[in-house]
């Protein structure tokens, strides 16, 4: 495993932009070793998520990570207490342990928060307020989509999460009806612009979109499951299926995964569409069906690979100085992705139709978005992005 260069944060205080802007892999502690190879490059790192509450094996696992494999990327710890079936509502405290063993790590310190529920605004400043007692820790906010959407429970959102003043990492659930995807997504905008950095864990390709619009850092997950927070579904302990269609990988120019059985169908009906010949340096210039025609054994880590090595592609390319331009390359994207769908076939992504909503098109006298206001200093190695008026940047 590489060596150097040591990229992770050296303690809980501090102060170095090692997150800016990086897109890391979330994974659970089973899947460490081989998201650990994958992610094993700059502008890379690690979130792991905690199993079935298995809070000791997960930092055990990590403590494995750092010491023995010597992993130089950042590393965060998510507990998931917020999460299936017996998921914690957001008025449980914090499990000190899990702050102490996270320090004890040199890791940056983030809270095991439980899940914030619509209207919960005591909740919500429980965690903002315990994580600022905490000193250095960022606040893990696991949002009911409703929270971003609405406008009167985002403007409260917002106004706490400026005045409290810590680092925040927004988990969004998925909308469930009847919330509006395209308004959740404008509030997550209005989020990433406050006066704190702002992460965007367990995502999917809208971890790019987020990394565009200036979050500080953003995870996407290895597995659908991952991706995206569901709600709790069936008895608890349950924990729904994440290999039902077999490994998928990453179609660059769709800006989504698709199982490889999926791809290697479509790229038969659709041979000639410039779609699947892949420079990355996993493919190597090969067409993606040889994914599917790799021994089983090797098809989940070579596309795993292959996906992440596009996806640190996409963020050198759509990352530069000003976040107006980035988010403008991003929704041309989003629009490119959700007409290479079409033409072979493949089912409309409503997240793609969400972005090209939310972002402000580039004809628009200003943004709907505002601009932040002030600085805070900062203690958790997370810096935010600055970001101005269109063409000051
Ligand atoms: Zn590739």
């Amino acid at each position: 495993m590489t060596r150097e260069p040591d990229e992770r944060a050296t303690g809980s205080g501090s102060s170095g932009d090692h997150q800016d802007r990086r897109l890391l892999l979330q994974c659970r502690t089973s899947q460490v070793t081989r998201a650990a190879e994958v992610a094993d490059r700059p502008g890379s790192g690690l979130v792991v998520t905690a199993e079935r509450d298995n809070l000791r094996g997960c930092l055990g696992r990590v403590r494995h990570l750092l010491e023995v494999d010597h992993y130089r990327r950042p590393v965060l710890l998510d507990a998931a207490r917020y999460a299936g079936a017996g998921r914690l509502p957001a008025s449980a405290g914090f499990d000190r342990r899990w702050i102490e063993c996270q320090r004890d790590l040199g890791l940056p310190v983030l809270t095991d928060s439980g899940y914030l529920a619509p209207d919960d605004m005591t909740g919500l400043v429980g965690i903002l307020e315990g994580a600022a007692r905490l000193g250095d820790a960022t606040a893990v906010l696991p949002v009911h989509p409703g929270w971003l959407a609405d406008r009167y429970a985002r403007n409260a959102l917002l106004r706490y999460v400026n005045a409290v003043g810590v680092p925040v990492a927004v988990i969004v659930e998925r909308p469930p009806d009847p919330v509006d995807g395209t308004a959740a997504l404008v509030g997550l905008l209005h989020l990433l612009r406050c006066d704190v950095p702002v992460l965007l864990l367990r995502a999917g390709l809208s971890a790019l979109g987020a990394l565009c619009s200036g979050a500080a850092a953003a995870a996407i997950g290895t597995d659908s499951a991952l991706r995206q927070l569901d709600l709790p579904a069936g008895p608890p302990g349950h924990h729904p299926p994440t290999h039902g269609h077999g490994p998928s990988a990453l179609v660059r120019q769709c800006l989504s995964h698709q199982p490889l059985t999926e791809i290697e169908a479509t790229r038969r009906r659709h041979p000639d569409n410039g779609m699947w010949q892949c420079r990355c340096a996993t493919c190597d210039g090969r067409d993606l069906g040889w994914l599917a025609r790799l021994p089983e054994e090797q098809r989940a880590p070579l596309a795993a690979r292959h996906s992440v090595d596009v996806l640190l592609d996409l963020r050198a390319e759509l990352t530069g100085p000003s976040v107006q331009l980035n988010q403008w390359s991003w929704q041309a994207r989003c629009a490119a992705a959700a007409s290479r769908r079409r033409e072979v076939g493949w089912d409309r992504l409503p997240t793609l139709d969400y972005w090209q909503r939310a972002i402000p098109a580039p004809t628009s006298a200003s943004s709907a978005v505002p601009a932040p206001r002030r600085r805070r200093p900062e203690r958790t190695g997370f810096r935010r992005v600055p970001s101005g008026p269109i063409g000051s940047d």
